[in-house]
C-alpha cells in the first residue's frame, strides 16, 4: 500500500494518468530496466551512448506496463519519447535474435515514420544480432514470403496487408503489435481498414499488442477498443 501511495504521488509529479487494474510501478531510472527486469548490458549501453540519461514520463510508465505483458494504450505529445516506450521493451522481451519467424511487428502510418522507427530501432539493438527489417516497396514486389522472417518487422499498413494478400507472408507468430502514431492513421489517408486484416493476421494468441498515439480522437478510442481487451491506459500531460 505504501509503494502503491508512493507510486501515484510519483505519476503525479510527471503529469501520468493511468487506468487498469494492478499497474506496474513507473520507472525511476533506466538502470532499472536492469535491477528490476534484468535488461541486458548492450541496452543500457546503447542508451546511454544515445545521451537517453533518464526516461521520458510515457517511457516511465508504458516501459513496465509492456514488460509485464499487458497491453498498452498510450498517450502522450508528439516529442515526448514514444518510439522508445515501445522500443525498449520489445528488445528486452524478444532477448536475442532467432530464425523463428516474425516475431514483432511495428505498424507506422508513414513511409518516413517507418524509416525514422528503424533507424532508431537499430540504434537501440546496437550489439545484439537482431533482424530488423523496413517493408521495402521491392520486397512487396519480390516473390513469395511465405519463408520471410526476422525479429523485427516495421512497415506501413498497406505494405503489409499487401504482403499478407498476395504474398502469403506468414505472421501467425508474432508476439508484439505495435501500432504507432495512431492518430495519423486517419490523417494520412484512410488506413484504418487496412489494420484489420493485420490484427488478424497476427494470430498467435498470446501476442502483446498496444497503440500509441500523439491525441486521442474518437477514432483511435474505438481503434483500441477493437483491438485490445484489457489494456492498461497511459496518459500524459492531461486527464483521460
Ligand atoms: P514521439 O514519438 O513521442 O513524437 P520520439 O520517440 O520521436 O517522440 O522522440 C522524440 C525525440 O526525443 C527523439 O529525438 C528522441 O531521440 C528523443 N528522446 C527519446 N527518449 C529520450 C530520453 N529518454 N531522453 C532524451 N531524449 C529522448
Ligand atoms: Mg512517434
Amino acid at each position: 500500500n505504501k509503494q502503491i501511495e508512493r507510486d501515484a504521488v510519483f505519476r503525479k509529479k510527471y503529469n501520468i494518468h493511468v487506468s487498469g487494474a494492478n499497474v506496474p510501478s513507473p520507472l525511476r531510472t533506466f538502470a532499472e530496466l536492469s535491477s528490476r527486469f534484468g535488461c541486458e548490458s548492450y541496452l543500457l549501453r546503447n542508451l546511454a551512448e544515445h545521451g537517453y540519461k533518464e526516461p521520458t514520463p510515457i517511457q516511465r510508465q508504458a516501459i513496465p506496463v509492456l514488460l509485464s505483458d499487458r497491453e498498452c494504450f498510450a498517450c502522450a505529445p508528439t516529442g515526448s519519447g514514444k518510439t522508445l516506450a515501445f522500443l525498449c521493451p520489445m528488445l528486452m522481451k524478444l532477448r536475442c535474435a532467432s530464425k523463428d519467424g516474425i516475431r514483432a511487428v511495428i505498424l507506422c502510418p508513414t513511409r518516413e515514420l517507418a524509416t525514422q522507427t528503424t533507424r532508431e530501432c537499430k540504434k537501440l539493438a546496437k550489439g545484439n544480432k537482431f533482424q530488423i527489417k523496413l517493408m521495402k516497396k521491392e520486397l512487396v514486389r519480390s516473390t513469395d514470403l511465405s519463408k520471410f522472417s526476422c525479429d523485427i518487422l516495421i512497415s506501413t499498413p498497406l505494405r503489409l496487408r499487401l504482403a499478407i494478400r498476395r504474398k502469403k507472408i506468414d505472421l501467425s507468430r508474432v508476439e508484439y503489435l505495435v501500432l504507432d502514431e495512431a492518430d495519423k492513421l486517419f490523417e494520412v489517408g484512410n488506413l484504418l481498414k487496412h489494420i484489420d486484416p493485420v490484427v488478424k493476421a497476427c494470430s498467435n494468441p498470446s501476442i502483446v499488442r498496444s497503440l500509441f498515439s500523439a491525441t486521442l480522437p474518437d477514432f483511435v478510442e474505438e481503434l483500441a477498443r477493437s483491438i485490445m481487451h484489457d489494456a492498461v491506459r497511459v496518459i500524459v500531460g492531461r486527464k483521460n
